[in-house]
């Protein structure tokens, strides 16, 4: 039993049997037929809220662009999904770039970022022909004067000093933090970088961290760039919080947006041209992830072990983020479970104390809320094969990555004598 049916992409049901039911799909019939574990993607949801999100920005501030950070979801169906709804994309690597292409999106919308950007991914950005290259160091302006041969519009990465409150790993603005330009620095290297002529400065970019519940910390940001030399263009990152459990209060997109626009016609003025990269905000709850509980022991604790784990959701061990597993399609007593994977460590836990419906063997198990970051970070631990992903919409499940197999783990394999 789902407690919460809110926290599942918008327009997610029971039928008549307490089935869930996802994007018109029984998620019972999509197991069936694709396995587990399974990301469960509502297109259709995904879809309508990647626009209410571009439109809250054009509706306020016409003169803005919302580009989808894709290391949220690097997926070519993700990508192009977004580009068809009319979203830049922020690319933070060339292999990024290359997915996104794939995808159908075209570079001229793409923002590059990195801190340590290769030559190979510089030459590839800039041949590809990206909106902008966000220089991050003093290195990244060597390698664009020595690799261009014609101007390359570029946004400047500066701290804004602003220590968002979220989890340690997920703050970015601090000006001891790896990413751009400390305070300090920042008008030597506006000088330094005018003194090239293939770099063709047009404005300032920032970004505070990760899943930040406060919107006056993007005030304060704003606030920050408006102490530093004008510029007709700001970036001003991503990073807006999502609601992962019935607990979590979070901003909306409009609130999002009113305080952010607002402060930006305040403090730099009406007519800047604005960029936003919201990542998290713009995918997480679209996706939930499907497992089949493999084993229930019941000891000190109970240890509820699904078929996934640390394999396929990093952010419980990255950044202790907490999630609202459920029980789905039927009904008993609850009990208070840990929900734990399925790989060798004991911090491969999903969920501690949380209330299931009495588990037994074979049940299949939901984690709402697994649209950001968890396909991103999958991986083989165990030698775990990284589950596919669907996406369902008006009842017609597509498969939009299929789900690995023993050969693709050994198809990098040299099989040494
Ligand atoms: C990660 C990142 C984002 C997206 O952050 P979210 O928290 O997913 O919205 C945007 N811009 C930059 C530069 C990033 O590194």
């Amino acid at each position: 039993m789902i407690a919460d049916l809110s926290l599942y992409p918008d327009g997610s049901t029971l039928d008549a049997a307490g089935r869930l039911v996802v994007g018109g799909c029984v998620v019972a019939d999509l197991v069936a037929e694709f396995g587990t574990p399974l990301f469960v993607v509502d297109e259709g949801a995904l879809r309508a809220h990647v626009r209410g999100f571009r439109d809250a920005f054009a509706r306020r501030h016409p003169r803005s662009t919302v580009l989808f950070a894709s290391k949220a979801y690097p997926c070519a169906a993700v990508l192009g999904l977004m580009a068809q709804e009319g979203c830049g994309l922020d690319v933070a690597a060339g292999g990024e770039l290359e997915l996104a292409r794939a995808g159908g999106a075209d570079p001229a919308t793409m923002v590059f970022h990195g801190n340590a950007k290769t030559d190979a991914e510089l030459r590839l950005a800039i041949e590809a022909g990206v909106r902008y290259v966000v220089i991050d160091n003093l290195d990244d302006v060597d390698r664009v004067a020595r690799l261009a041969d014609a101007p390359v519009p570029v946004l400047l990465r500066v701290s804004p000093q602003v220590a968002a409150s979220t989890h340690e790993a997920m703050m970015t603005g601090h000006d001891t933090a790896k990413f751009g330009i400390p305070s300090g620095q920042i008008a030597e290297v506006i000088a330094r970088i005018r003194r090239e002529p293939m770099l063709d400065l047009r404005g300032l970019h920032a970004h505070i961290g990760s899943q930040v519940l406060d919107v006056e910390q993007f005030v304060a940001e704003v606030e920050a760039l408006s102490r530093l030399e004008r510029f007709p263009v700001y970036d001003l990152g991503g990073g807006l919080g999502v609601r992962y459990v019935s607990s979590d209060v979070a901003p909306s997109v409009d609130e999002y947006a009113d305080r952010l626009v607002d402060a930006v016609h305040r403090h730099l003025g009406a007519g800047v041209e604005i960029l936003v990269e919201p990542g998290r905000s713009m995918v997480a709850c679209a996706q939930l992830t499907v497992y089949r509980v493999v084993t229930v022991k019941r000891g000190p604790r109970v240890h509820v072990a699904v078929d996934g784990g640390m394999g396929d959701n990093l952010e419980v061990a990255l950044y202790g983020q907490p999630f609202e597993p459920a029980i789905i399609d039927r009904d008993d007593e609850p009990e208070v479970c840990d929900v734990v994977g399925r790989h060798c460590e004991s911090g491969d836990t999903l969920a501690r104390d949380v209330a299931l419906t009495r588990p037994r063997v074979g049940d299949l198990l939901t984690v709402p809320v697994t649209g950001a970051y968890c396909y991103t970070m999958s991986n083989n631990y165990n030698a775990a094969l990284r589950p596919a992903v669907v996406f369902c919409a008006s009842g017609t499940a597509r498969l939009a990555v299929r789900r690995e197999t023993i050969d693709d783990l050994l198809v990098r394999e040299q099989l040494l004598p």
